[in-house]
Formats: structure tokens, sequence, C-alpha cells
């Protein structure tokens, strides 16, 4: 693991995200594994919130897909771990606020909570599965989704 992987592990660990998002896991039923980087993966998460085939809480990335398929995607797991650091770089719960924040910009603006959201537009539009081919927003109910 590098420094930056590292130092993000703990600063997750600190601002208590990691353990929201632990706990998070295990009241869900998801089962939980090493990911790479530093990251935990917790597949088979059920709960019907959020609307979105996964999504991260501090270190833990949650996804509905069961084990053996959770994070096998490169290129979402990618745009997870970018959110992972978004979250250490925001020191943690200030993440939730300002990610609704950009989130309700982008609602106003575009129609949708993604396509104008600082974050996930660092994370990468196309990673998380919010741009199609040809750079369209792809006409997906929320539930099929990447992630959120
Ligand atoms: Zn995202």
């Amino acid at each position: 693991m590098k420094r930056g992987q590292r130092l993000r592990q703990i600063v997750n660990m600190l601002d208590l995200t990691t353990p929201l998002g632990l706990l998070i896991a295990w009241t869900s039923g998801s089962t939980l594994c090493r990911g790479p980087r530093g990251l935990i993966i917790a597949a088979g998460y059920g709960w019907g919130l959020p609307h979105a085939g996964a999504f991260t809480m501090g270190n833990v990335v949650l996804f509905r897909a069961p084990p053996g398929a959770a994070g096998n995607d490169p290129v979402l797991l990618g745009h997870e771990e970018r959110h992972c650091t978004q979250y250490a770089y925001c020191l943690g719960l200030p993440f939730l606020l300002l990610y609704a924040l950009c989130a309700g910009w982008s609602l106003l603006r575009s129609g949708n909570p993604a396509s104008r959201n600082f974050f996930e537009r660092q994370a990468g539009l196309a990673a998380g599965g919010y741009i199609g081919p040809g750079g369209r927003l792809p006409d997906l109910p929320s539930e099929k989704r990447n992630e959120a």
C-alpha cells in the first residue's frame, strides 16, 4: 500500500467513516473481505437505500453484488476509491453534507444528481455509470445505475 493510501486509511478510520461503513455492512448482512489499496469490500448489501449498485462509506465499498462478483470491475472500483479519498480530504462526515449539496445543485442545473456534482465529476462520471456511449447520460432507473 502506498503512503497516501495508508494515510487515507488512517484518516477515514479516525474520522469514523470507515467504522460507520463497517457498521452499515454488518447490520445489513453484507459479507466483508479485504480489497486492494486499503479498501474493504462489502458484498451482498441488501437495504433499499441508496438506489444504486454500489456506494462508499469511508474505506468501505458496499456492493449489491454477491461475494465473488463485488469489486471485480476495476473501473467502478476506481470510481468508488476516489470517493474514499474524498471522504478523507473532507475529514469524514462533512463529505456527506457537501455531497448532498452538490447533488442538489446538480439536480437543479441538469435534472440529475450526478452530471453537475463536483464529487461525481471528480470521481469520473463514465466510471460511475453516469455517462453512456457518446457522452450521453444513460436513461436507467436509479437501481440499475452502477453506484451512488
Ligand atoms: Zn460516484
